[in-house]
């Protein structure tokens, strides 16, 4: 039998939008030790602001952006969404794709009006249409950039701002108080974006440039010091999520295919629901062991 402690932490923690899936991982959640964040989305709140469009090719800055917005209506990655909806403010109305394929964290390509179109991050897309990362442009840019190809050409940069949470470096205070004693981000954006986002949080490790799978394997290999908890937000994580001994999704806008794969969901979407969380598990081990 379940002890009614546990129950009762359950019950508890749901109050607080922290959805636990069972005794069991509520006791995990009570011992972690290694906490691995993503950025977009988790340590970021994932509403990114367009600051800048460059234009490298024939189009408009109002064309790149239609085509970028067009061809990710097919993705729920934040940062697609936030492109989507800055077209919808501005009233224009998009075309659907054809032939969408999506390389989650990566980009999508397709078809828009008879062009074969490809938007995702700078690497992402300089390997679509075969030509090399034209970072001269972005160079220093702490910010996140997706870019747009069309028909083999790279055809302009869309340059946006991404904020940190509110009062994440007091979150990840808090968080060591209770005991979790190495905090990493694992992100599969640029190195300079990392950086810039992560600069003054005191974090045990930046890792970048990471692909789904290689969040996968950063997990694993934490797992060999101590419990991990990954917190990560989107379709892209759920594999990392899946791979940890708590996994963690941003569940208010988050993908279902990461809540599924999580052992908790934040039904909220404030990375600090996480104090409450493991502060219940703990009292909750502790009554009941
Ligand atoms: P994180 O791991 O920090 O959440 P992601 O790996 O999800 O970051 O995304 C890294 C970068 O890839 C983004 O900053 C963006 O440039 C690009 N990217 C990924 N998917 C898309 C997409 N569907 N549309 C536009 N850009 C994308
Ligand atoms: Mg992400």
């Amino acid at each position: 039998a379940v002890p009614v402690a546990l129950v009762a932490g359950l019950s508890r923690a749901a109050h607080f939008g922290v959805l636990i899936k069972g005794a069991k991982p509520l006791e995990s959640l009570a011992r972690i030790q290694t906490l691995i964040l993503d950025k977009t989305g988790t340590l970021t709140d994932g509403r990114p602001q367009i600051v800048s469009i460059t234009v490298t090719g024939d189009l408009s800055e109002d064309e790149v952006l239609y085509f970028a917005a067009a061809l990710d209506q097919a993705s729920k990655h934040p940062i697609a969404q936030a492109i989507v909806a800055a077209t919808h403010l501005r009233g224009v109305t998009l075309p659907v794709p054809q032939d969408v394929i999506e390389t989650p964290g990566e980009g999508v390509t397709g078809r828009i009006d008879g062009h074969k179109v490809v938007v995702g991050g700078v690497d992402f897309v300089a390997a679509q249409i075969g030509a090399g990362a034209n970072d001269s442009a972005l160079a220093g840019a702490g910010s996140v950039v997706v870019s747009l190809g069309i028909d083999g050409v790279l055809m302009g940069h869309i340059v946006m701002a991404d904020a940190l949470r509110s009062g994440t470096a007091d979150l990840l205070a808090s968080l060591r108080r209770l005991g979790i004693t190495r905090i990493l981000l694992a992100t599969g954006d640029r190195r300079a974006v990392a950086d810039a986002v992560t600069k003054g949080l005191g974090l045990d490790a930046v890792r970048a440039d990471l692909t789904p799978d290689q969040k996968v394997l950063l997990v694993l290999s934490e797992r060999k010091d101590g419990p991990v908890m990954m917190v990560g937000d989107g379709i892209n994580d759920a594999p990392a999520l899946a791979a940890a001994d708590i996994g963690v999704a941003m569940g208010a806008r988050g993908a279902a295919a990461s809540a599924e794969a999580a052992d908790v969901v934040l039904l909220v979407d404030q990375l600090d629901r996480l104090l409450p969380g493991i502060e219940i598990a703990q009292r909750a081990r502790r009554i009941a062991f």
